[in-house]
């Protein structure tokens, strides 16, 4: 049966119990109507029902309402049928009023709960020996007790066993954050139980009047309370933020402001999991920090690819603004992504994505997630988001930094790196070498009569033959070999790993090629494109055979292009150790 078919037909069974309960609420202990005063009355405990549901308190991971305390009294002045009905009609003008929609199956569960429940709990407080409501307030409240904590307890068991019944039905049995829940609701039914007493016996003292005085300025004084919280929360996530925010802007590394934003976030928001997605050259994105309930959690998350536009996270790469799915991700949304499928594979939930945007640009993503659905509030997302901007303008540093380190070590001319990062590059492979045991053989290079190139075609061209050289000597040579511009036109090419024998190759690679490819220029005053053919001489030594450090490296294989190339007519590849020998 599928999930949903199998809710509505829950809600409806329960539906017709709850029916049935009125009825026979009806029949045992028929509604009592007292007029102006009733009336009036009825409204006080309705203002006092509506705030304690509509500002619930906030603690942890859990909302405190004290609605059971309002009941018991309430049931008292006027019975069972006139209890239920307030319930139901006041718990969905909170709903309308927190701007929540209510759809009629959420309303028929809610109130064949509210309706079945208090039958259940009438029952207990009758078998107990509780009179018929209403009670004598002036009455002794030393035979109200019992039955009263009787339709106390019952009140919170079928509270349980109802919503538990209807979430099974919806999805599956999961104790968990039921559990924790029960825990929770017991400590927090303590409070309750209090203020029922407080109410019951204002009235036992002072009778119904004195508790319409007390009754609005209690819902009042319950409003103040939830403010205080609610500044209480923000005062400390406020303080977080200012406190991750200096870590984040002493930070230059982009793993290094992704792993404080993720130790950072849970501190101001409640959740499972959070992410750092980055764009790579595709746009595709992968998680470049990861914080799950589980290492096992964390290990399958590192591995997501989530392609731009695609599911909560991908959109919110792709359109630069906030995301939240809210509710049933997979099934609803169409949320096809491995976060939303795997939450759903859990039961549902939430995921937040919030872009990490600096000067217009999207930098990368900052994805939270949550077992329970609706888990992520206005507020929080409002926290995440200041998180995020100050993130994004860590994440923005970083970038300008690296490509300005980069740009350093850069050529401008031919994109190569310079003589800078030569000279470090060569002293780094020479160590490691060294280390492993293995060769690095460097080729310098000089380009033959280059003058004449500058002198017939112009030094603009001289730039073009020299930006094409370089070109292809990158074609010529792995991806791991470093390519310098040592000097005007003069090359180097740090071989690392290759012996002699692999040097001499790659050398006599380039040289062919070189000599093989011609260049179009245009003489200098002339109209028309010629074919210039370029040869190159170059001089090549290996470490450690050839020379006992990165400076005698260098020397000799430029010893090597001179002497065995250059003097020797040029376009040739020259050894060290064959010009000394
Ligand atoms: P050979 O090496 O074969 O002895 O002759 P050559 O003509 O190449 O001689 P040399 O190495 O002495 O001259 C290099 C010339 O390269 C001198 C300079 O005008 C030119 N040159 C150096 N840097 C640049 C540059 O960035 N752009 C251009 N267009 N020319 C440059
Ligand atoms: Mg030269
Ligand atoms: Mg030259």
């Amino acid at each position: 049966m599928s999930v949903n078919v199998r809710y509505v037909r829950t809600v409806l069974v329960i539906s017709g119990l709850a029916i049935v309960s009125l009825i026979m609420m009806w029949l045992m202990c028929p509604p009592v109507w007292d007029g102006w005063h009733s009336l009036i009355l009825l409204l006080a405990y309705g203002a006092l029902l509506l705030s304690a549901w509509m500002f619930p308190v906030r603690v942890g991971d859990q909302s405190v309402t004290i609605t059971l305390g309002i009941e018991l009294p309430l049931f008292l002045e006027f019975g069972p049928v006139i209890t239920a009905l307030a319930l139901c009609a006041i718990w969905a003008l909170s709903q309308w009023l927190s701007g929540r929609t209510i759809k009629w199956t959420r309303f028929a569960a809610n109130a064949s709960m509210f309706t079945v429940m208090t039958a259940i709990s009438f029952l207990a407080y009758r078998a107990t020996g509780g009179g018929a409501p209403p009670i004598e307030w002036s009455a002794s409240l030393a035979a109200l007790i019992t039955p009263a904590l009787a339709y106390v307890c019952l009140h919170f068991i079928s509270n349980y066993a109802i919503s538990l019944i209807y979430e099974v039905s919806k999805n599956g049995y999961k104790i968990d954050s039921w559990s924790m829940g029960v825990l929770w609701d017991l400590a927090a039914l303590a409070g309750e139980v209090l203020i029922a007493f407080l109410l019951i016996l204002l009235q036992h003292v002072y009778g119904p009047v004195a508790f319409l005085v007390t009754a609005i300025p209690f819902a009042v004084l319950i409003y103040m309370f939830k403010l205080y919280a609610n500044l209480l929360i923000a005062n400390r996530q406020l303080s977080i933020i200012s406190e991750i925010t200096m870590k984040l802007n002493a930070e230059l590394g982009d793993q290094d402001i992704a792993r404080i934003l993720l130790a950072g976030t849970p501190r101001l928001v409640i959740l499972t999991a959070c992410y750092v997605f980055v764009p790579d050259q595709d746009l595709m994105l992968s998680a470049l920090a990861v914080r799950g309930s589980s290492p096992e959690m964390e290990a399958r998350m590192s591995e997501l690819r989530i392609q731009a536009g695609e599911g909560v996270t991908g959109k919110a790469f792709a359109t630069g603004a906030v995301q939240v799915s809210r509710r049933h991700v997979a099934a609803s949304s169409g949320d096809r992504s491995p976060i939303a499928v795997t939450l759903s594979a859990t039961g549902g939930g939430s995921i937040l994505a919030v872009p990490l945007t600096y000067s217009e640009e999207t930098l990368g993503v900052l994805t939270l997630t949550h077992a329970e659905r609706n888990a992520f509030s206005k507020r929080d997302i409002e926290m995440v988001q200041i998180l995020a901007n100050q993130a994004a303008i860590g994440f923005y540093n970083a970038r300008r930094y690296a490509q300005t380190k980069e740009l350093s070590y850069l050529d401008e001319l031919t994109g190569l790196f310079n003589y800078r990062y030569f000279e470090s590059a060569l002293e780094k492979q020479c160590a490691r070498a060294q280390q492993k045991g293995i060769g690095v053989t460097l080729l310098v290079l000089d380009i033959d009569h280059f003058k004449r190139i500058n002198d017939s075609y112009g030094h603009l061209a001289g730039n073009e033959v020299l930006r094409t050289f370089a070109q292809l000597m990158r074609e010529q040579v792995r991806d791991e070999d470093i390519v310098c511009r040592y000097g005007g036109e003069e090359f180097a090419v740090i071989l690392p790993g290759a012996g002699v024998d692999v040097g001499m190759q790659i050398a006599e690679r380039v040289r062919e090629c070189v000599e093989a490819t011609p260049i179009h220029l245009s003489p200098v005053g002339a109209a028309t494109i010629l074919p210039v053919r370029l040869t190159v001489s170059v001089g090549a030594a290996s470490f450690p055979e050839m020379a006992d450090s990165p400076l005698s490296l260098l020397r000799n294989a430029d010893r090597a292009m001179y002497v065995g190339s250059k003097q020797r007519g040029r376009n040739r590849v020259a050894l060290y150790r064959q010009i000394e020998g």
